[in-house]
């Protein structure tokens, strides 16, 4: 059974894993044998779901090594960088599977967005991908080992959306920082994918007025909103070998919206 797990010697660093799909990404890649170096702003909530992979461990013994927790702002250089030496020094090993998922949004029509919300917004969800990717790169380059990365981008993204110029513009800057790493990486070993989720159940969406939640539903020809389990699953197989020959690929996960 052990030797059936997609993901058995490999070391995940998961950005954003205390948020709705970071944690549910962090719980499914330690299911398939991976080791998760779980990164969140929130420290408590990183530390959360390190607690819940610990439980995951004695009910499956999927797991082989301790998760471990990590409190970082990953749009902030220093601390980006800081994250990838914590977690080789703890790990003793470049992360092999690296899942940046850490994102926020400052919603506001154009003719009022305030420039601090437009500069959050990249700050985090784009610049923040820029910094991880780096890091983790770099540390995977110079120790010659192999590794799929993983950018959460969102269908938002490509078809853009009322009230979200900065989140669209981050999450359509996350697409073509991917196809460009997946081009200079591949080379090396190295394959970056992303991501794009539709609307899925999280705290994120929890903050948008049910009447645009029912009428988003409405739109979706599966006619549901997705569960963090449906990026996760999908997050899985981009990290495994199962998706040996993909790179710089977009996979939409939005049960058919804006198809
Ligand atoms: P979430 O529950 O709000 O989780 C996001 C997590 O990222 C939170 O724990 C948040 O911490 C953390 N975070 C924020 N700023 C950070 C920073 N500077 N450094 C490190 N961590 C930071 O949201 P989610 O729905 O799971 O979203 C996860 C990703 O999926 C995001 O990139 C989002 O844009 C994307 N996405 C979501 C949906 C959706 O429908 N939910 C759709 C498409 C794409 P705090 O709580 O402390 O802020």
């Amino acid at each position: 059974m052990a030797s059936q797990l997609r993901l058995r010697s490999a070391l995940a660093l998961v950005t954003g894993a205390g948020g709705g799909i970071g944690r549910a990404i962090s719980l499914r890649l330690a299911r398939e044998g991976a080791v998760v170096a779980a990164c969140d702003l929130d420290g408590a909530a990183a530390q959360e779901t390190v607690r819940l992979l610990g439980g995951l461990e004695s009910e499956e013994g999927t797991s082989c090594g301790a998760h471990l927790a990590f409190q970082t702002d990953v749009s902030d250089t220093g601390a980006a960088r800081h994250l990838l030496e914590q977690v080789q020094a703890s790990f003793s090993r470049p992360p092999s599977v690296v899942v940046s998922c850490a994102g926020i949004t400052r919603d506001q029509f154009l003719l009022h967005m305030s420039e601090d919300d437009w500069d959050q917004v990249i700050a985090v969800n784009l610049k923040g991908i820029f910094l991880v990717t780096q890091a983790a790169a770099q540390a995977l380059v110079s120790s010659g080992c192999h590794g799929s990365i993983i950018n959460i981008s969102s269908i938002i993204g490509k078809v853009g959306n009322v009230g979200q110029a900065n989140y669209a513009a981050s999450k359509a800057g996350v697409i073509g920082l991917t196809q460009t790493v997946a081009r200079e990486l591949g080379r090396h070993g190295i394959r970056c994918n992303c991501v794009l989720p539709g609307f899925i159940g999280t705290p994120m969406t929890q903050k948008m007025p049910q009447k645009v939640l029912d009428k988003v539903t409405g739109m979706i020809p599966m006619g549901r909103m997705g569960d963090p389990e449906d990026v996760a699953d999908v997050v899985t197989f981009l990290a495994s070998e199962d998706s040996g020959y993909i790179t710089g690929a977009s996979v939409e996960v939005t049960g058919g919206l804006f198809m």
